[in-house]
């Protein structure tokens, strides 16, 4: 043979020995999947959230801390608001918590809620068909009012979106210990009470306010907020729970219960306290009135400036478009600002004067007292906003 031929053997030897080496040492879909491929998932340690367990473990849901690592997706389960699920792997944003639901327990199905977001809805399969058409018919009417708040997302936000209903998973949903709320965020919003229960319905729409404007933001960058990020966001999605409930009933109690607590907090009269988290008078005494809340404040000064004073605040500014005789909403006022100019009090000033402006500042950081009158008069124009539209009130 040729030396020629000889190297051209050689060659093709060496190919052939490494195409076989290639085939045993090439990964192939194993089960279990190996260590190395994703981590198996954490021990559980019950942690607390802010409305109930963060993290959870039972026969039907995981919810853990996962750090953005890969973890292994056991047979039967699936994963729910997740970056990116390929096989057996799964990783979430590291926002959020991550979550399992076992597929004999939980339903799920693509919603069109949104023109903005696919959205897939997983709820318990032992949440039963009359809660579920409450729920199903509460996020429709959230994402529907929310969304024309916003401008539409661009196509690189639009990815899928998850909503998880926990509510009644852990037993009732009337007390923190049978809530299960894991974190969410770009990719996940939970649904964590009974739609039967009036907070539920402000709840839900809260997540769904967050979504817009925390989670998927779709404004250009660089835009300054009118008030610091934060509690612009809480300002806006407190008085969309207001404004958006759907119960009159539910919303006159939930008003009247944050102005009882902003009576209290001005004239100093404790007794008219009568549950956490402001019965804690030492604490009580030490509240500074202001809806923006710097970071190392008490959490007392963020309960009372986010949900108490914020959406109060909302609401009589309301009160005053309605008393001037002005016929925009809050809603057009938060529609122009996110559509347009991002100039919150600039919208108000044009509908309301120096002096309007100068009134709802004086609320928002100095302390004024809000005028009851305003706030019905407020509230009655979201009565008449469903009434309108042929929608039910309670
Ligand atoms: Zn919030």
């Amino acid at each position: 043979m040729s030396r020629a031929l000889h190297a051209v053997l050689g060659v093709l030897a060496v190919a052939a020995l490494a195409l076989i080496t290639w085939q045993i040492e090439s990964p192939t879909e194993i089960w279990p999947p190996e260590e190395a491929d994703c981590k198996e998932l954490p021990e559980h340690r019950g942690k607390k959230g802010t409305q109930g367990w963060r993290t959870w473990s039972d026969e039907g849901l995981r919810a853990f801390d996962h750090k953005g690592a890969y973890h292994c997706v056991p047979q039967g389960w699936s994963p729910v608001g997740t970056l990116d699920h390929v096989g057996h792997r799964a990783r979430w944003n590291k926002k959020q918590t991550a979550v399992l639901v076992a597929d004999k327990v939980w339903n799920v199905g693509a919603r069109s809620y949104s023109t903005d977001f696919e959205v897939r809805l997983f709820w318990p399969k032992a949440l039963g068909a009359k809660l579920f058409e409450q729920t199903d018919a509460l996020l429709a009417h959230a994402f529907e009012e929310i969304g024309r708040l916003f401008p539409p997302l661009p196509d690189a936000l639009k990815s899928e979106h998850h909503v998880l209903v926990t509510a009644g998973h852990a037993g009732h949903t009337r007390s923190y210990d049978t809530r299960i709320y894991p974190e969410p965020g770009p990719d996940l919003s939970v649904v964590v009470r009974d739609p039967q229960q009036s907070r539920g319905h402000e709840l839900t729409i809260h997540a769904i306010a967050h979504l817009h404007n925390r989670h998927r933001v779709g404004r250009a960058d660089g835009v300054a907020p009118p008030i610091p990020q934060k509690d612009w966001e809480e300002l806006v999605a407190t008085w969309t729970e207001t404004a958006f409930i759907r119960s009159h009933r539910g919303r006159m109690k939930r008003l009247e219960y944050l102005y009882n607590v902003h009576t209290a907090v001005q004239t100093g009269d404790h007794d008219l306290i009568t549950g956490p988290p402001f019965d804690d008078a030492e604490r009580f005494w030490q509240i500074t009135p202001n809806v923006v809340v710097a970071a190392g404040q008490p959490s007392i000064d963020m309960q009372y400036g986010h949900y108490i004073l914020a959406p109060l605040a909302m609401v009589g500014t309301e009160g005053l478009l309605a008393r001037a005789g002005v016929e925009d909403t809050m809603v057009e006022i938060l529609r122009d600002t996110f559509h347009g100019s991002e100039d919150f009090f600039g919208e108000v000033e044009e509908r309301l004067g120096p002096a309007g402006l100068a009134t709802l500042e004086g609320w928002l950081h100095g302390g004024e007292t809000i005028d009851a009158d305003l706030v019905w008069a407020g509230a009655e124009r979201y009565r008449d906003r469903y009434q309108r539209v042929g929608s039910p009130t309670r």
